[in-house]
Formats: structure tokens, sequence, C-alpha cells
């Protein structure tokens, strides 16, 4: 641009100089030739005064040879190249204007090879022209003289030319270079780089500019390079995903990161894993992509979070078999739980482009998440890094999440018979006295216990015990609603807790169990068989008791009479069996 700039202001100074300087020339010319004319004409008077004053009567003799040899031999000694007479019967029409109007003419004849002025002078007899003298003098000489000149102002003109050029180029050189510099810095910064500097040698205020604007730019570099860094250290900030300037990419990344921030609050906040789900399906639709399908994997057991729709499931198990993903879905994880990585992997689903994401929360818990994508190379590079924002902040609170119900669950389920064990049954019970006495409820409890198993441990072994234990666990998970409850009360001692259900029903189930139970035939290491039998206690909520631990000691007491009567039996509370000195409120 600059070099254009100064070619132009080149081309016009010379155009300019030439243009003045040609005028000045022509004018100069013009001048020069008028002088030539003028002095031809006063060298053409001297001539003819001359030659009339030493010859007085010349014109009478015209035609004399004698005086063509004077005017011949005068001509050595005048400037003048020719002199002849001329009469009336001369066509010429100077030579006849002189006759007519009694009046001197000149004649110029100028081309390139001559420059001749012919003065035709009236020769005037008692007022009469009787003849004319034309003197013709050649001023070629001069018109050579004043080309010379004119040559000699040219050659002038193109060294002032250049050596102005040259000056200004000396003079201007170091702005145009700092103008060029300037130029290109500003450039950058309209790109978004604050990093270039301008250079000068110049020292006066063009120096204090290129100063200030040079350390503006360093500055807000530096201000830039930190915030961007400390943005890094809060999330995966990769600056091509923003807009080239940085101010605008600083706003949107801080933008990015006040949302990542509110959905940490709003995380953190989440009472269960439900929730977190639930927050989880809005950042979906948040980022514009309602048809993502969630599945969760726990130990390769598949459960779908979103949407709740079992087609959806099947569309998931599709779009695995169709890309080829089983390996990776049911692949346990390598990374280390420190540095646990999502996969984004490219996939079609139903004809489409789209993403199949595995978001790492532990080495046994993954979520999946399966999206497609309308224009998929533009919003797969926005979505990947954003996504991969969210899952980071998600992971820990997951971790903990997954981790506190694990730990519940362990809490309050046996770890042998994977029933609800003692813990879980007080707080339950806890909650169904609370609810019984603003709700109409009410329950039947079974205290079930294994006859003579302490034998089956002796005989054939714990782990024949243990077998044992499992095959009563899941007749009882057999043999009761879903509405019902199991639980593991202590040692070979379970709990059968039967929803809404009156004597002569809690006494049906408890056959229908005990029956079960007596038929299964166990079969020892050594290949002997035997089988079990068992005694029930039956008491009822609110029925007996009011609440449901003391329900729960009535149904023991009534197990204890059936251990009594001899084993192998179901036997009902009923008051007469409390001890005498029995207390309820002490239980
Ligand atoms: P009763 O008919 O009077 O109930 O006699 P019992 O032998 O069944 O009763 P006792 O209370 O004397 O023995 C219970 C036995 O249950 C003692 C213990 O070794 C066994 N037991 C408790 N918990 C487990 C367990 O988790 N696994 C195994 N194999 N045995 C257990
Ligand atoms: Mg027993
Ligand atoms: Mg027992």
């Amino acid at each position: 641009m600059f070099k254009r700039m100064r070619l132009k202001i080149l081309i016009i100074l010379a155009l300019s100089l030439t243009l003045f300087s040609s005028i000045v020339v022509f004018i100069a010319g013009l001048s020069i030739r008028d002088l030539s004319i003028q002095k031809a004409q006063e060298d053409a008077h001297i001539a003819f005064f001359a030659i009339r004053l030493q010859k007085e009567d010349f014109y009478e003799h015209a035609n004399d040879n004698a005086l063509k040899e004077y005017l011949n031999e005068f001509l050595k000694y005048y400037q003048v190249d020719n002199i002849w007479l001329s009469n009336k019967d001369n066509t010429n029409p100077y030579i006849q204007s002189v006759f007519k109007n009694k009046k001197e003419s000149m004649e110029i004849i100028e081309n390139i090879r001559e420059f001749i002025i012919y003065t035709h002078i009236p020769y005037i007899e008692n007022d009469e022209v009787v003849g004319v003298v034309s003197i013709a003098v050649n001023a070629i000489q001069e018109r050579h003289q004043w080309l010379h000149i004119m040559l000699w102002v040219l050659v002038c003109v193109v060294i002032f030319i250049f050596l102005k050029a040259w000056i200004l180029k000396r003079i201007f050189e170091p702005y145009l270079l700092f103008y060029r510099s300037l130029y290109k810095v500003m450039l950058d910064i309209e790109k978004g780089n604050f990093e270039q500097h301008i250079n000068t040698n110049l020292q006066d205020e063009v120096h204090d500019i290129a100063s200030w604007i040079n350390r503006a730019n360093k500055k807000i570099d530096l201000i830039i390079k930190g915030i961007e860094s400390k943005i890094s250290l809060l999330m995966d900030y990769q600056k091509e995903r923003y807009d080239h300037s940085p101010f605008i990419r600083i706003q949107e990344a801080i933008n990015e990161l006040v949302d990542i921030y509110q959905f940490k609050q709003k995380l953190e906040n989440c009472e269960n894993l439900e929730n977190i789900e639930q927050l989880v399906i809005g950042l979906f639709n948040q980022l514009d992509l309602p048809d993502v399908i969630i599945v969760e994997m726990v130990d390769f057991k598949e459960r779908i979070i979103y949407p709740d729709d079992p087609l959806a499931f099947r569309r998931y198990m599709h779009t695995i078999t169709t890309n080829n993903l089983e390996s990776l879905k049911n692949a346990p994880t390598e990374q280390s739980e420190m540095e646990l990585k999502n996969e984004f992997i490219p996939i079609s689903i139903d004809n489409k482009n789209g993403l199949f994401v595995v978001f790492c929360i532990s080495s046994n818990i993954h979520w999946h998440f399966l999206f497609a994508l309308k224009e998929y190379r533009r919003i797969s590079k926005r979505i990947i890094p954003l996504l991969s924002n969210y899952f980071d902040i998600i992971r820990t609170t997951l971790q903990s999440r997954y981790l506190f119900d694990l730990l519940r669950e362990n809490s309050q389920k046996d770890p042998l018979t994977k029933l609800n064990n003692r813990g879980f049954l007080e707080e339950f019970s806890k909650n169904v006295t609370f609810q019984a006495k603003h709700i109409s409820i009410d329950y039947a409890i079974l205290m079930v216990d294994i006859d003579f198993f302490k034998r089956v441990n002796d005989n054939y072994g714990h782990n024949i015990g243990d077998y044992v234990l499992c095959e009563l666990a899941r007749v009882f998970k057999q043999e009761i609603r879903k509405s019902d409850l199991a639980v593991r009360y202590g040692g070979e001692e379970f709990l059968v807790l039967l929803l809404s259900c009156e004597q002569e029903g809690a006494i049906a189930v408890g056959t229908k169990i005990k029956e079960c139970f007596e038929h299964i035939v166990f079969e020892s290491d050594l290949g002997d068989t035997f089988s079990c039998t068992l005694s029930i206690g039956v008491s009822l909520f609110p029925h007996d008791a009011n609440s449901v631990s003391l329900a729960i000691k009535y149904a023991d007491i009534a197990l204890y009479q059936a251990k009594n009567r001899g084993r192998n039996q179901i036997i009902c509370f009923s008051q007469d069996m409390l001890p005498k000195d029995f207390n309820p409120s002490k239980i």
C-alpha cells in the first residue's frame, strides 16, 4: 500500500515538475523567437538606412548591375543575408500589402531546416511607394542556440527532479517505514494479536507515538495472556473454539465458565442421583441436543436414564451394533481413577452423523450418550470440549453420589443374601410407625428361623450353611409381593413384613414359604442330601402392638413358642404368651 502511495507521489511530482518546466521552456522559447525576429527586423532597418544613406538615389539604379554588386558587397558588412528590390509587378502578397498600405511587412519562413525573416520595407518618394526593399535575415543560428538552451534547461530539470526525489526519499523514508510498521501492527491488533511492535529510527513525535502504542500493546498482551492462563486453570480452554478477537474470546469463555459454575451449584444441591440425571438431561436440552439417549453402565449392567421410552433402549442397542461399538461398550476402562477421560466417537445414528460419548465416572461406572448432529463438523468442534468441561465438573459429584449410594446400600443390605438388613429395618420400622399414625397401614410380621441350623454348619460346613441361607432368601423373593419386605434379622433368623395382610393371609404365606423351603433338597460336598424345616412366629401391626418394633418382638415371642412346641410350625402371637413381668415400654 505504501509502495503504491510512494509511487503515486513520485509520479505526480515528476509530472508536475515536467509540466511546469515544459511551460517555462516553452515560454522562454517563444520569447527567444520573438527576440530573434525583433533583431532580424532591426538588422534589416539598419541595413536599409545604411544603404539609403550611402546611396540616396539607389532606387533609380535599381536595375543596374553595379547596384547588385554593391548590395552583395554590402551584405558582407551587415548581418543580413539577402537584399533585393521589387516593383509593383511582384506578386508576393507581403510585397503587394506594402504597396497597398505604404507600411512595411514581415514574412517568416519557419520549418525544420530554415528560419528566415523577410522584412519588406517601402521605398517612398513624394509620398508614393515606388518600390520595396526586401531584406532577408536567416535566424536559424539563433534557433539552434535557443534549442540548445531548452535542452540544457530540460537536462537541468531532470537532474533537479532526481535530486528532489532523492532528498524526499531521504527525508520521508523513515516516516514511510513507520507508517508501514504501524499499518502492520494495526492489522495484527484487528486480528487480535497484540504481540507486534512498531519499529522506527525517528526521534521526533513519531517515536513517542510508536512507544505509546508499543507499551499499550505489551500491557494488553500481558493482561490477555494472564486472564487466559487463569481461565485454562478452570476449564479445558481451547482458543480455536472461540472468536479470534481475544476480548470476545475471553468474554465467550467467561460466559461458559459462569454457565458451568451455575451448573455446578445446581449439581451440589442435588439430593440424589435422579436429580443429577434430570440436571444432565436439562443440560442436553440447553445445548440443543434434545434427542440424546443416555444410558448408565454399572459393572456392565445397562440402565436407560433418558428418554423414558422402551424404544430408546432398542435404538441405543441398534446403534451400538451397527457402529461396531460392542467392544468399547463392554471393555473395562484402563484409565486410572485419577485421570479419567471421556471418549467421543463419531458414529452414524439413524443415517445421520452423530456422536457416541463415553463419560467415565469411575473404572466400573460409565454413562453413554448418543446423539445426532445437524452440522457435524462445526458443532462437534464446539460440543466436544464443552461437554468435556461439564463432565469434569459432574464427575466428582457423581463419583461421591455413587459411592454414597453404594455405602448406603451396603450398610442396609446383607452381602450374603442381598436382603435388607437390620439397619434398614430399624429405619423402616420408624417410618412405618410414624406413617401409621396418619394413615391406615397394617403389616403382618413373620419371624422365620431355620430349625437346627447349627447342625447344618456342623455336619456339612459353613459354605453349605451359607447356600441354605441364600436359598431361603430366594424362596422369600419368590413367594412375597413387591410391596412386602424380607429382612435378614440375624444369623439364620429372617423377618418378613406382609403389607395389608390379616392373620389368615399371613399364615397362608408363611405356610407357602415353609413348604417351599422344606421341599428343597440340599447336597453336601460329599454327596449327602438333606432338607431343612422352618419355625415361624406371626404378629400383626398395629393389631397386636402400636409400634413395628414391638410387633417384631411379639413375632419373636411367637417363634419362641413354635420352637418350644417342637419346631417346624407356625404360631401366631397372643397376649397370654407374654411373661408376667413384660413391660412393652422397655422395647
Ligand atoms: P434352633 O432350631 O433352636 O433354631 O437351632 P439352631 O441350631 O438353628 O439355632 P442356634 O441359634 O443354636 O444356631 C444358629 C446357628 O446359625 C449358629 C451359627 O453358626 C449359624 N449361623 C449364623 N449366621 C450364619 C451364617 O451367616 N452362615 C452360616 N453358615 N451359618 C450361620
Ligand atoms: Mg435356628
Ligand atoms: Mg436362631
